[in-house]
């Protein structure tokens, strides 16, 4: 009887699926207005080379504020627009949000890069890899300080239409990462089919690098494959000193998660970037330093 009537009490929490469908389609319904009456922002959050202090750049991630809902977290409402056209519209207002930042720092003399995270559609998309050329030219923005984040399943749904565009994005300049590396199955074997340049572990195993033995030893043979492959190494999740020394031991390349900083709002970003902004004797450009 106790374990019924807390059954009950469980069920009344739990949304019924009518309930979550008609969120979603809410949700899908009301983003195109979203996008445009400032309830969507991207939100910045720095990625550092070790082992050293230097910020190389942030990854750009796109957060809504809904009007009833409150704060919602992209993986909440990300797929929903996947699943429509408005994906385009996504990506790029997050890229043009994002080249923006990117030239105004190269306007300081702040030589920062910025990743935008792409999905499926986006790597099926034929003539994306033009809008991302155009992009770069309106705003003066070099290729190199542009990167793109894909995720294995994206790149596998349809390979054989997202490896031209994945060429094509290759050959303007961009830098391509591969992005919760190690939660799909058919990693090692695809990955050197692809023309990227980076890959990035996922962060349940660097979450689990402190606690897990066999999270401590994938972590270990990623360094190690993506190197083998000639590829920059990041590690997402790093919230603790002891994670980064980990890293650090094991040669990653670039450390990103709440022990530098949460992904922060453009205002607070921007003063985050101020109080560690510091002149390199004798050159023009800045350095931005963490602790
Ligand atoms: P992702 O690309 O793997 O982004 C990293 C996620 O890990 C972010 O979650 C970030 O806030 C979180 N994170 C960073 N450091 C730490 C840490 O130290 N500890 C923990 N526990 N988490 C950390 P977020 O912002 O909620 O984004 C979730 C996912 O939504 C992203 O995963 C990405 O796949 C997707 N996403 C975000 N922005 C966009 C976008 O503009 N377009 C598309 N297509 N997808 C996006
Ligand atoms: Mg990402
Ligand atoms: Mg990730
Ligand atoms: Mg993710």
């Amino acid at each position: 009887r106790a374990a019924r009537t807390s059954g009950d009490a469980v069920r009344a929490y739990l949304p019924s699926m009518g309930q979550i469908f008609l969120r979603r389609f809410q949700l899908v319904t009301q983003f195109r207005q979203a996008l445009d009456s400032g309830q969507v922002t991207v939100h910045y959050q720095p990625k550092v080379a070790l082992p050293g202090r230097e910020v190389l750049g942030v990854e750009a991630l796109v957060r809504w504020v809904h009007p009833e809902f409150g704060r919602l977290d992209p993986d909440e409402f990300v797929p929903a627009v996947e699943a429509t056209g408005l994906v385009d519209a996504l990506t790029s207002f997050v890229m043009d949000s994002a080249l923006a930042k990117v030239r105004g720092w190269l306007d300081r003399g702040l030589r920062l890069s910025a990743a935008v995270n792409l999905s499926v559609r986006n790597l099926a998309d034929e003539t994306f890899p033009d809008r991302v050329a155009e992009a770069l030219r309106r705003h003066d923005v070099p290729p190199r300080l542009l990167s793109f984040e894909l995720t294995e399943s994206g790149v596998m749904a349809e390979p054989e239409r997202a490896l031209p565009v994945l060429r094509r994005l290759h050959a303007l300049g961009v830098v391509l990462a591969v992005d919760d590396f190690g939660t799909g199955y058919s990693s090692l074997a695809y990955l050197r089919q692809l023309p990227v340049d980076e890959v990035k572990i996922d962060k349940s195993f660097v979450l689990g690098m402190g606690t897990d033995l066999g999270d401590m030893a994938v972590v270990r043979s990623i360094v190690e494959l993506g190197h083998s492959l000639g590829l920059i190494v990041v590690a997402e999740g790093v919230e603790e000193d002891a994670a980064r020394d980990q890293l650090i031991e094991m040669g990653c390349d670039v450390a990103q998660g709440y022990l530098i900083s949460r992904p922060l709002s453009e205002d607070r970003f921007e003063a985050w970037l101020r109080a560690r902004t510091v002149r390199a004797r004798g050159r023009r450009d800045e350095t931005v330093l963490t602790l």
